[in-house]
């Protein structure tokens, strides 16, 4: 992990070197919990107005250039969330005794993390596929001690709870609401107009309706050839709920429902780029594993939705033609069109890297196309950034004890003609289901296991459990956490290594190996001053010392601590605070793609996450 690198560097991929490929015993699978078929459908914002559907959609937004300074508060030396003890809980709740280290039991093996699956819902079916993968303990009934991870279905509150780490970050299904992601979206293309233009201009109903006309009057005016399209999308709706297309702002259904339902207006993509000519979208999954410091991973491999009419640019004939224009899942699966298949690169629902392929085999440089929807999620989150921030204050006050927090979030892009990516929503909880409905006779449904489903999202959730195994931090980084934010370990050495030639070389005294007094002191303000900037050097010195010995006093824990081989690695795509951080730059042409390889795919569900 880096921080103040090139997005080159920081594109570094999501990527766990073991795929686990040995189903194994499912410690704690007895007793699954049974669902109902339709039962909740965590793609959709949790909003009032949430229709819940089928798998597959879900709801959110997003714009360019020196990248936003966000809160310029510094974070504390140590960590506020850090491993090690929570204190007790506030009322109710489980008992939280020290952050759980790996410990051995008394056969000497190591203690797998626990997972509680309680209030998993729809993830549940790919959330054990991936524990067993890990051979970690799942807890489908909860647990009445803590347990290390805590996956919940739909949002940070669906449990209280006061330790570990929990899937879900405070107010994420709040900001990625249409409106509320449209609003976090252009105070950054107000600010940064060319680094935000991957978002489509939008105005918020009823309020922004008068400026909704005179801005499109104006743009006619200037350009009588203009002939917009709009979407109209309620707010809080998903799965292509209550959307419809308008060629005039005067076409906008102003009276009922808008009123108590707000909607984001917005300028509807009229060249999207084609495959067998039908519009599809990209459902990216993508880990936010901290805020602070900044930490996201992109998933190599999404999926790709298509619609289930050929496509033809929209004419008041066409405008309500929802197969034709709207890619979601939900809808397009109830057309007579639509292909269920086996198969990654067939069928109305593939997986991204086999399109990637198909382009690629067209002589695109599908190197841009991801460096380009790398810089289109960075930029997106940093936009979502200070308002989360004040959430999670809020639910986990710095000094409370409280759990920390992740989440995998469901990014909906849009490929224009030109290979630019337009973000179309992003989903706080994006569906995590492997299965899909099979019409056995009229209104007879069954649950069919969906193999595209299953190779991208196990993967995703199986890899996002690895990145957040609580015991890997703890063997990774016993003593020291620069590495993980201002410079790499490697850096380190380096910076040892250099500082100490100098100084040897200029003292008489060669007899002592190692650091000189005078050398580590210079060595220490040159980090202090890397890693908390923006403070007098004394400050800076201090909360270094702080965070030494923070970390120093972990050592103990660690010496309880057992560690395991073989856990998953990676890099985060971006790693930062905002502040410490150079923005995102135009991406860097090298970026290694996902993996393109078009054969067996199914059949080799190695990890797919970058
Ligand atoms: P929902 O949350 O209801 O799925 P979306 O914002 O994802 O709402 O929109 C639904 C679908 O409409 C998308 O999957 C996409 O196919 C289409 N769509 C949405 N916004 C645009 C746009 N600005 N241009 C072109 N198509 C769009």
């Amino acid at each position: 992990m880096r921080r103040g690198s090139s997005e080159r560097e920081l594109a570094a991929r999501w990527e766990a070197e073991a795929a686990a490929e040995q189903v194994l015993v499912d410690a704690g699978a007895a007793g699954e919990p049974e669902r109902g078929a339709g039962q909740e459908q965590p793609e959709c914002p949790a909003g009032p107005q949430a229709q819940p559907r089928a798998a597959e959609d879900g709801g959110a937004r997003v714009p360019p250039r020196p990248l936003p300074t966000l809160s310029p508060s510094q974070p504390k030396p140590a960590p506020e969330r850090g491993p090690g003890p929570h204190g007790k809980p506030r009322s109710k709740g489980r008992s939280c005794k020290r952050s759980p280290g790996r410990r051995s039991d008394e056969n000497g093996s190591p203690r797998p993390v626990t997972v509680d699956s309680s209030k998993a819902k729809t993830s549940l079916d790919a959330l054990k596929i991936s524990i067993r993968q890990l051979k970690w303990k799942e807890f489908p009934f909860g647990r009445r001690l803590p347990c290390d991870i805590y996956w919940h279905g739909v949002s940070f509150h669906d449990n209280d709870i006061f330790c570990g780490q929990v899937n879900k970050f405070p107010g994420m299904t709040e900001m990625v609401r249409k409106i509320t992601l449209s609003r976090a979206v252009r105070i950054m293309q107000n600010l940064f107009p060319e680094e935000y233009n991957f978002y489509p201009r939008s105005w918020i109903l009823p309020d922004e309706f008068q400026l909704f006309v005179a801005q499109v009057q104006m743009v006619k005016d200037g350009d009588p050839s203009w002939k917009p399209t709009f979407i109209v999308k309620p707010d809080g709706g998903c799965q292509g709920d209550g959307i419809y297309l308008i060629k005039d702002p005067s076409d906008i259904r102003l009276t009922g429902t808008l009123q108590s339902r707000p909607a984001v207006v917005q300028e509807y993509i009229c060249k999207p780029l084609l495959v067998d000519k039908l519009k599809f979208d990209i459902r990216l999954y993508v880990l936010l594993k901290s805020l602070d410091p900044l930490e996201i991973y992109i998933a190599k491999d999404g999926l790709s939705r298509f619609c289930t009419e050929p496509y033809q640019e929209p004419s008041p004939k066409n405008l309500h033609h929802i197969f034709m224009h709207l890619t979601n899942y939900s809808l397009n699966t109830h057309s007579s069109n639509f292909v269920h298949s086996d198969s990654a690169d067939t069928g109305s629902k593939r997986t991204f890297s086999s399109i990637l392929c198909r382009l690629s085999s067209k002589g695109v440089d599908i190197k841009k196309v991801w460096s380009d929807i790398i810089s289109l999620v960075i930029k997106t989150v940093i936009a979502l950034t200070p308002e989360l921030k004040v959430f999670y204050q809020s639910d986990i006050p710095t000094g409370r004890p409280g759990p920390t927090c992740f989440q995998i979030l469901g990014f909906d892009i849009l490929l224009t003609k030109n290979l630019k990516p337009i973000l179309l929503e992003v989903n706080a909880n994006p569906s995590m289901r492997i299965e899909h409905e099979h019409e056995l006779s009229p209104g007879v449904f069954e649950n069919v296991p969906s193999l595209v489903d299953e190779e991208v999202k196990v993967a995703v959730i199986r890899d996002t459990l690895r990145l957040m195994d609580p015991l890997k931090k703890k063997r990774e980084n016993p003593n020291c956490k620069l590495s993980s934010s201002s410079l790499s370990m490697a850096a380190v050495d380096i910076l040892y290594i250099d500082i100490t030639r100098r100084w040897n070389s200029m003292t008489q005294d060669q007899r002592d190996s190692g650091m000189c007094l005078q050398a580590f002191v210079e060595a220490f303000f040159f980090l202090a001053q890397r890693k908390f900037k923006m403070m007098p050097l004394h400050e800076q010195v201090a909360a270094l010392i702080d965070l030494c010995e923070y970390h120093l006093s972990l050592l103990d824990e660690k010496r309880l601590v057992c560690g395991r081989s073989g856990m998953a690695g990676g890099q985060p795509l971006y790693s930062g605070t905002p502040q410490e951080t150079s923005p995102p730059s135009q991406p860097a042409g090298d970026i290694p793609p996902p993996r393109t390889n078009c054969a067996n795919k199914l059949s080799h569900p190695r990890h797919t996450l970058s």
